[in-house]
C-alpha cells in the first residue's frame, strides 16, 4: 500500500520546491469536497501494484482568497470559497449571474469549503460555475514553476476530468472583465437543491434596441466538457431578441451536443431538455438589468 504525506508550503517558492525535490505523485488540495470523497474511495480499494507514495499539497496559506477589482476586470483568487463569492460585493455588482450560480450549487455546508478554483479543476462536465465563467469569457491563471500563464476558459477543458494545466500548475486566480451586457445561468437537477445537474447553460448578452449584438451561450453535462454553443450564438446574433427568435436558437445547440446516459438521466432526455435550458438562459439573461 503506498503511503499519503501532507504538506501545506506558504509560499509557491516552498510549494514548487516541494514538487523538485519529491519522486512522490503530487495533488493540491482545496476544499477537499472532490478530493477526500475520491481519496476515501481510493483507500478502500485493493492497492495497486508498484503505485508511488502521494504527497498531498495544501492551498490554504498562499493568499490565493481574496476578490479584487480595477477599473477593468475583477480577480477572484482560487480559494475563494462559494460562500465567501456568493456574499461579495464586487462580484455582486458586476457579476449578478454568479450569486445565481452559487444558490444552485449544492448546499450550504459544501458551498462553505468548497471553492471556485477546485470546481475548476475538478473538470467535471456537470460543474457548475463552469457554463458561467464560459459565458463571461473568463480568463483563467496558472502559475507553476516557470511562470504563469493565462488560459482563455473556452479553452481550458480538454476533457472529462481534464485540463491543460500541467502537474505542478496551480490555477491561482479567475479574471473577468467587466462588460456592458447581463447573463443568467439555469440548471435543471432531478431534485430541486442539493443535486449536480443533468442539464446546465449560461447566456451573455449584450443587445441594442433589443437587437442582439453579441452572445456567449454554454452548456454543461451533454458532453465530455461544457460547450460553448457557437451555432445558438450565431443564430442570434443581429436579430431582434423575440421569443420567437429565441426558441429557433436554442434549437441549435442540439448540433454542438453529445449526451449520454448516466445514474442522473438518459442521453433522449437531455438532448430534449437542452433547448429548452439554452432558451430559458437566454430569456433570462435577456430580462436581467
Ligand atoms: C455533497 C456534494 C454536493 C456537490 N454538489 C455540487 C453541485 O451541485 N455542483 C457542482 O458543480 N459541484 C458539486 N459538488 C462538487 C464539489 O463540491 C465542487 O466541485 C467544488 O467546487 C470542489 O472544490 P474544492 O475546493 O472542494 O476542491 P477539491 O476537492 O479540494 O479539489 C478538486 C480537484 O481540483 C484540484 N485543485 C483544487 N484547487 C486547485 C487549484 N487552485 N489549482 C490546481 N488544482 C486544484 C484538486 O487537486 C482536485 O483534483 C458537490 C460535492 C459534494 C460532496
Amino acid at each position: 500500500m503506498r503511503s499519503y504525506f501532507y504538506e501545506s508550503p506558504s509560499s509557491f517558492e516552498e510549494l514548487f520546491q516541494i514538487g523538485k525535490t519529491t519522486s512522490n505523485e503530487v495533488k493540491f488540495l482545496a476544499g477537499g469536497t472532490d478530493f477526500v470523497p475520491r481519496l476515501n474511495y481510493e483507500l478502500n480499494e485493493v492497492p495497486k501494484e508498484g503505485q508511488k507514495d502521494l504527497t498531498i499539497i495544501s492551498l490554504s496559506k498562499l493568499g490565493l482568497d481574496t476578490i479584487s477589482e480595477s477599473d477593468e476586470e475583477i480577480k477572484i483568487g482560487s480559494m475563494v470559497t462559494f460562500t465567501e463569492m456568493k456574499k461579495n460585493n464586487i462580484v455582486n455588482k458586476y457579476f449578478p449571474v454568479f450569486e445565481e450560480t452559487i444558490k444552485e450549487l449544492a448546499g450550504l455546508s459544501v458551498r462553505n469549503v468548497a471553492t471556485i478554483g477546485g470546481n475548476i479543476m475538478n473538470a467535471s462536465p456537470a460543474a457548475d460555475i463552469v457554463p458561467t465563467l464560459m459565458a463571461l469569457d473568463a480568463v483563467l491563471v496558472l502559475k507553476g514553476p516557470n511562470g504563469e500563464r493565462e488560459i482563455c476558459s473556452k479553452d481550458f477543458f480538454k476533457g472529462n476530468g481534464r485540463t491543460v494545466a500541467q502537474e505542478q500548475e496551480v490555477l491561482k486566480e479567475i479574471v473577468i472583465k467587466k462588460q456592458k451586457g447581463t447573463s443568467s445561468f439555469k440548471k435543471l437537477g432531478r431534485r430541486k437543491a442539493e443535486t449536480l445537474s443533468v442539464v446546465n447553460a449560461a447566456a451573455y448578452i449584450e443587445k441594442e434596441n433589443n437587437i442582439c449584438k453579441k452572445a456567449r451561450i454554454t452548456i454543461g453535462s451533454v458532453a465530455p466538457t461544457v460547450l460553448r454553443c457557437k451555432e445558438v450564438e450565431e443564430a442570434l446574433i443581429g436579430k431582434e431578441l423575440t421569443d420567437e427568435t429565441m426558441k429557433e436558437a436554442s434549437l441549435k445547440v442540439i448540433d454542438s451536443i453529445s449526451p449520454i446516459d448516466d445514474i442522473r438521466a438518459t442521453a433522449w432526455y437531455r438532448k430534449k431538455v437542452s433547448p429548452v435550458m439554452v432558451r430559458r438562459a437566454i430569456k433570462s439573461a435577456c430580462d436581467a438589468e
